[in-house]
């Protein structure tokens, strides 16, 4: 209990009767996957530091001085992955849209302030920083008109996509203005408005009893009456997840709302890395009416050593997994990593030219152009993220890296003041002089 409490100030804990009753098999702790992923584990921390905060913890050393402590860990543990969100913020009139991100051109992320916290922690979560104060929510987006507004000057985009935290956590009276707003776009820009969420792993009853469940469904109904298709990614880690009767019937309640879902999920080690877990996962998504979507690698960020599955082991259980299954499951994709270029697939591994080399794939890519295109990796049996990996076949880079350099600079250009464009840089909310913000 000591050593867990001890983790538990250093990364984000939360979790709720739900989770604790139905989800954890208490004779099974601490090994049970449920209670892994959400109870702060003794070996998330470095030994030293373990024993640094228990022994301040001991010698009763003030709040204040174990604070600093637990900062200072935190510091430790890579805060700040990728640094995505900032390249990704779009700019019209040469402003930065707060809360939106625009990375692939057919998808744009919305983060409405309300929803940036989440029913449950997942302790392999890599917002965690953010949970945990950290770092600064710079992102939320507090003004629902901001997105018909973008969305009128990019007809490219298809989806539009509620993240978080978890958008499921908000009332439906807040998200509701969000909807609303995208009446003005009219009939002739239809979109999939996706929802990312684990409300049905951890809290299926925001979904059916939970006092404005009736309201959210209407929305979703609203949602397919403006002409768009309202989408739930739903976020499973575990088949227990989905075996409860209230997630059933959660999900159906959604589908007969006109709401479609598609389950994604990370594979990690102490909670799903074996193939069994994920066959049982796909088929019962599958059985309950769902779609399969993505296994991800997690992020290369805080307890990541702890959950560390490499990529050439995430490979052999997806593969044996999706080996299991028959033809419904596998619209599921991966395992793939959301890197900085793209999402990156790890589609095989192969012998070329006497090299053993990784085959990968984008999913998606930063440049259109390069979506679907194979290229190749130095096999590195303990490699388990795309910044470990090196390029195969003598090669000094990798295909996209000129162009993923020039793209980083041109978004630098974007955010690049004018020469005499620098008053009123401070002004966030001005509506007066178009602003150019420094990167
Ligand atoms: C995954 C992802 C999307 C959506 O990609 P799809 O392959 O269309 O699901 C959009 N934006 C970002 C930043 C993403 O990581
Ligand atoms: S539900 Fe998603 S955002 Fe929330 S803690 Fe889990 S991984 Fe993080």
């Amino acid at each position: 209990m000591r050593r867990i409490r001890a983790v538990g100030r250093v990364l984000p804990f939360r979790v709720n009767n739900y989770v604790v009753n139905e989800l954890i098999d208490w004779d099974n702790v601490p090994e049970d996957p449920i209670f892994q992923l959400t109870f702060p584990q003794p070996n998330m921390l470095s030994e030293a530091n373990l024993s640094r905060l228990l022994d301040m913890d001991h010698a009763g050393k003030s709040i204040a001085a174990v604070d600093r402590e637990v900062r200072r860990i935190q510091r430790e543990m890579n805060p700040h992955p990728a640094r995505q969100m900032e390249l990704n913020v779009p700019v019209m009139d040469g402003r930065r849209l707060e809360g939106l991100q625009h990375k692939y051109k057919e998808t744009v992320l919305v983060f409405p302030r309300q929803g940036q916290t989440c029913h449950a922690f997942c302790t392999y979560c890599f917002r965690w920083a953010q949970f945990c104060g950290i770092e600064k929510l710079h992102f939320a987006c507090n003004d629902p008109l901001v997105l018909p507004r973008y969305l009128k000057a990019h007809p490219e985009v298809t989806d539009v996509l509620f993240t978080g935290g978890d958008p499921m956590v908000m009332r439906a009276k807040v998200l509701r203005p969000y909807i609303d707003a995208l009446r003005g776009l009219g009939t002739g820009h239809p979109l999939t408005i996706r929802f990312g969420t684990k409300a049905l792993a951890y809290w299926p009853y925001r979904f059916l009893t939970d006092r404005d469940a009736g309201e959210l469904m209407e929305l979703f109904e609203d949602i397919a009456a403006l002409g768009h298709q309202p989408a739930v990614m739903a976020h499973f880690s575990h088949d227990r997840e989905l075996e409860t009767p209230a997630v059933a019937q959660a999900m159906r309640r959604l589908q007969s709302a006109g709401v479609v879902i598609r389950c994604q999920g990370p594979l990690v080690r102490h909670v799903n890395d074996d193939a069994g877990t994920w066959a049982r996962m796909w088929r019962r998504q599958v059985r309950l009416g769902a779609i399969p979507y993505y296994m991800f690698i997690a992020r290369n960020t805080g307890p990541k050593a702890y959950f560390r599955v490499p990529l050439a082991q995430a490979y052999r259980i997806f593969s044996e997994a999706y080996g299991q299954v028959s033809g419904l499951c596998r619209t599921v994709r991966g395992p793939s990593m959301s890197a900085t270029p793209g999402k990156i697939a790890v589609q095989g591994i192969a012998e070329l030219l006497s090299e053993k080399v990784f085959v990968l794939k984008f999913i998606q890519g930063r440049d259109p152009s390069w979506v679907n295109r194979v290229f190749f990796a130095r096999y590195a049996a303990d490699a388990a993220w795309f910044d470990e990996l090196e390029p195969a076949l003598g090669d000094k880079k990798f295909f996209f890296e000129s162009g993923l350099d020039r793209i980083t600079a041109e978004k630098a250009m974007d955010l690049v003041p004018p020469p005499g464009a620098l008053s009123g840089i401070n002004d966030r909310t001005g509506s007066g002089t178009p602003l150019r913000w420094v990167h």
